[in-house]
């Protein structure tokens, strides 16, 4: 981060933090394009290794010039390493593949071909996409999993984090570009034993990152937030560091976690709620906004009757491109017709309530404070 903690600086620009990024899955967030994410004050966008390897396919993203260019995205990517994705796919069907101390071999649905991605390559996979930020392969437990599990994990995430700082600098050694640099995460796994994820982040801040990230499920079986080994995590790592919280992206668990200290989130809930026809509003009372806390905002249902002949916007104080230009009553109408265009305007609201979220959470820390 910059000398006062409230940006990170990047190859592709500066993000200032704390910041939501939406999930650009397959290098798109889904149903809006580039125009859109920067109308709503998207400054950054998370992809995925693990799903870019597959569609389109490295050699077409190296051909197109990387990432910004292939998807013509001009602000910050954060990439992710894939090894969430390749754990979630062997966790549902153990055939799927197999994680050994070299990586993750893994067959994707749909094909008999192999894939092995290793930490080597899954680093040098997000350098040549052109990754801001760029997030060492970790070995990803579930928080309900036994002890012997997550102390595996964490042994093979540390191993596995010092090959990615090793192959991460020697790409930065032959790096002829001048200007800031890309950053790189190391990931703490340990479930919810708290000496493991201390011995984690431990052996993480010894190796060395430019920031660190909350590794593993952050819910539990009944969808609430990890509250306090989350909080203790944070802890573990020093204030000056950006840390990531990978996949919260619930506007009360970004709020606490922010709170907490955590810099950056990126999930994929807000765009598929909008899709969904669920759609966040910030509460008000009279013209003043409900401060953060409790109770301050909802979900309104698109799809819910009383919004057939509703002539106003989805939210009064909402400055989107959606709530200036369209009302309530034509988005169900929109939605019920199936129109694709309801996702869009939908997904722009939804982006737009995540990033006048940050901006308030920023408010609320004030020039010096975070
Ligand atoms: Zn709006």
């Amino acid at each position: 981060m910059d000398r006062d903690h409230r940006s990170l600086v990047l190859p592709h620009g500066r993000v200032a933090v704390p910041a939501f990024l939406p999930d650009a899955t397959y290098g798109t967030v889904r149903t809006v394009d580039s125009q859109d994410l920067e109308g709503a004050g998207v400054q950054a966008v998370e992809m995925n290794v693990f799903h870019l390897m597959q569609r389109p396919g490295s050699t077409v993203i190296r051909s197109l010039g990387g990432l910004h260019r292939a998807f013509s995205w001009e602000r910050p990517i954060l990439t992710d390493s894939g090894g969430f994705q390749a754990y979630s796919l062997i966790r549902q069907n153990p055939r799927r593949g197999s994680i050994t101390d070299r990586g993750i071999v893994f067959r994707p649905e749909g094909t008999a071909r192999k894939v092995i991605l290793t930490p080597e390559k899954s680093i040098q996979l997000q350098m040549s996409y052109g990754g801001d930020v760029v997030v060492c392969l970790d070995d990803c437990t579930h928080a309900d999993a036994p002890y012997e599990t997550q102390q595996e994990a964490v042994r093979r995430t540390i191993l596995w984090a010092r090959r990615c700082r090793e192959t991460f600098d020697a790409l930065m050694a032959n790096r002829a570009e001048d200007g800031p640099r890309p950053l790189i995460l190391g990931v703490i796994q340990g479930g919810n034993e708290r000496d493991l994820r201390r011995q984690c982040a431990e052996a993480l801040l010894e190796i060395g990152f430019d920031g660190y990230g909350l590794g593993g499920w952050p819910l539990d079986s009944a969808g609430n937030l990890l509250t306090d080994i989350i909080g203790f995590i944070r802890e573990l790592v020093p204030a000056e560091y950006p840390m990531h919280a990978l996949g919260v992206g619930h506007p009360d668990h970004v709020l606490t976690c922010a709170r907490m200290g955590y810099t950056t989130f990126d999930s994929s809930l807000p765009t598929r709620d909008a899709r969904r026809g669920r759609l966040a509003i910030m509460k008000a009372e009279g013209d003043a906004q409900v401060p953060l806390g409790t109770d301050w905002w909802q979900y309104l249902y698109i799809q819910d009757e009383r919004h057939r002949r509703d002539g106003r916007p989805l939210s009064e104080s909402c400055d989107c491109h959606t709530c200036r230009h369209y009302s309530r009553a034509y988005l169900h109408h929109l939605f019920r017709v199936e129109d694709g265009l309801y996702d869009r305007l939908a997904t722009i609201h939804n982006l737009r309530f995540m990033t006048r979220l940050m901006a308030r959470i920023r408010a609320e820390g004030g020039p010096h404070g975070g």
